[in-house]
């Protein structure tokens, strides 16, 4: 029997670039809130039908595709489909008009600003280039188009809609993000890749008074301002120096006019950690502060509520290393860098985590070398040069699922 395969080709004829390019054109024009793809998903579903991939809808607006080929490995390949919102300011023919509606009803507008129409074009395309090429690769495929990245919820949405019962569990998990470096290189970290993240809200109660009989008050800014001082010795002052945690109070709201003292404060914190340890310290640490600072006002108990989770992002060193040697025989040795783990969040790694399968993210170059810096993800500017961009994500796709379907 033989065993023999061929090599996948990697490069597109001018009329798969073509397409590509029609492709991301149409999706970066048509950008929806997280968990109000829509249409994007209907889009995916209409292309993986064309293709012949066996599809489904997870979570609303998740699309999850199967396409088989045979006996062989089992891989799954991620991409996540949401747009921000952010009024695209880039100057393109194909830049975004379209506007949505916010969870709480505000009217906004809404823009690819973080280049996930890159990603879902880019899984798109590779799987039509392994519809092509069966005789060069053999397995299943499970493409997952996950919905909400930017709120954290897509994943965990599509797991608590029973993904893994729903399509083969993989032995392998990929996932790439474009990023404001050289288009045709891509970046690889090994282990802890991204930070958790958590959102707190704080909401601290005082007492009312005229400004002029503070006696009468407790004053609610005299306690945040306390409050989120106190709340920078977490990092500084109790964090072991070799480990690693960002404590950032976001926003501060209270009072009216300069003559009431107000009876409330609120305030957001974002936290960003690595490790579960380091997470709960920075957690026990912020109610620990929060409340003595209270006591020390002499205020009611402040109310402390959690919102928008991000979980760990924690690379397969085997399959990285791996990973790095695909890469190079693919783009060059000189194109595939190493990455320092990042203090930015991405909620790819529960897709993993929650079946203890092992998974790579990595980072592919979305510019073309320019004398200033290309404009940063989420930015209003942000616009790949989508030539170059999409087809070093096609390749690494192609080449990384080729390297795990032999
Ligand atoms: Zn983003
Ligand atoms: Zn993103």
């Amino acid at each position: 029997m033989s065993t023999e395969i061929g090599t996948i080709v990697t490069t597109l004829t001018e009329a798969q670039t073509a397409l590509m390019h029609r492709m991301y054109k149409h999706l970066h024009a048509n950008p929806e809130l997280s968990m109000q793809e829509h249409q994007t998903a209907a889009y995916i579903a209409q292309q993986l039908d064309a293709l012949g991939i066996e599809n489904f809808i997870c979570a609303d607006t998740g699309v999850v595709g199967i396409q088989r080929n045979g006996n062989g490995p089992i891989v799954g390949y991620r991409a996540d489909s949401d747009g921000l919102p952010i009024a695209e300011n880039t100057g393109a023919d194909y830049a975004s008009a379209t506007r949505g509606t916010l969870s709480d009803g505000t009217d906004v507008p809404v823009m690819h600003g973080c280049g996930h129409d890159t990603h879902v074009t880019a899984a798109l395309t590779a799987a039509a280039r392994l519809a092509e090429q069966t005789s060069s690769w053999r397995g299943t495929i499970v493409w997952i188009f996950q919905p909400g990245e930017e709120t954290g919820a897509g994943a965990r949405a599509m797991l608590n809609d029973g993904l893994w019962d729903k399509a083969p569990r993989p032995e392998v998990l990929l996932g790439q993000h474009v990023f404001p470096f050289a288009a045709g290189s891509v970046g690889l970290t090994s282990g802890p890749a991204m930070a958790m993240a958590d959102s707190i809200k704080v909401t601290l109660e005082g007492k009312q008074s005229h400004g002029s009989q503070p006696q009468d008050s407790i004053d609610p800014i005299v306690l945040g301002a306390h409050t989120i001082t106190r709340l920078q010795t977490l990092v500084s002052r109790e964090l072991d120096p070799q480990s690693s945690a960002v404590v950032t109070c976001g926003s501060f709201h209270a009072g009216l006019k300069e003559n009431i003292i107000p009876d409330r404060a609120e305030f957001t914190l974002n936290v960003r950690t690595f490790t579960e340890e380091v997470r709960s310290q920075m957690l026990g640490g912020i109610e620990r502060i929060v409340n003595a600072e209270a006591m020390a006002s002499n205020a009611p108990k402040p109310e402390i509520e959690r919102f928008n989770s991000f979980p760990k992002l924690h690379n397969s060193p085997e399959h990285t290393e791996i990973l790095r040697m695909v890469l190079i025989a693919e783009l060059g040795e000189n194109k595939v860098h190493e990455l320092p783990p990042a203090m930015g969040s991405e909620d790819f790694g529960a897709l993993g985590d929650e079946i203890s399968v092992p998974y790579v993210y990595w980072f592919f170059g979305g510019f073309v070398p320019r004398k200033s810096a290309p404009p940063v993800n989420h930015s209003p500017h942000f616009l790949p040069d989508y030539e170059p961009a999409l087809a070093t994500a096609v390749r690494s796709a192609l080449a990384a699922l080729g390297h795990f379907l032999r």
